[in-house]
């Protein structure tokens, strides 16, 4: 399938293919619940990194979230949280863990997506206090990350586009 998205102001605009477009995974970590997720939540996507096209880029800041590096001081994340550095929009996530990978959120897609059969909630953990998780019959709930990848769940349900 694929993907067009874009920051609120309209200066970035990007388009990739996705196999895995369904948006069923919640992630309730603080980094995705600070940086984008208002409700409590961020949702990912699944695309292939080399297909991202981009005009804009130059409005485009990373932030590598900071994080506990067990030892009581922090280390910065390898993870690339892409956001247009004029309206504030998260745009997608790269990690060169999996270069061919690129992380879309769903909140900057502007094509309509696949409504999901079922959800995944991850990183429970994490959850604010005063966020519900709405989880539906099937749904399934992690306090970690689940095993299942983004592109397991697609294969799983045959959804795979
Ligand atoms: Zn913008
Ligand atoms: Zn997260």
């Amino acid at each position: 399938m694929h993907l067009e998205g874009s920051c609120h102001c309209g200066q970035v605009r990007f388009s990739l293919n996705s196999a895995h477009p369904y948006p069923y995974q919640r992630c309730y970590c603080s980094i995705c619940r600070k940086t984008q997720g208002g409700g409590g939540f961020a949702i990912n996507l699944g695309g292939e990194a080399k297909t991202l096209k981009v005009t804009g880029e130059k409005a485009i800041s990373i932030y590598h979230a900071r994080m506990p590096d067990g030892h009581g001081g922090f280390e910065a994340s390898s993870a690339e949280r892409h956001f247009c550095k004029f309206c504030g929009t998260a745009l997608w996530l790269y990690s060169p863990e999996w270069p061919e990978l690129i992380h879309p959120f769903a909140s900057a897609i502007d094509t309509e997506l696949p409504v999901p059969p079922e959800h995944t909630h991850l990183l429970l953990n994490s959850k604010a206090s005063w966020v519900e998780v709405e989880a539906k019959p099937g749904d399934q709930q992690f306090d970690e990350y689940p095993k299942e990848s983004i592109a397991d769940w697609h294969q799983r349900l045959k959804l795979e586009r």
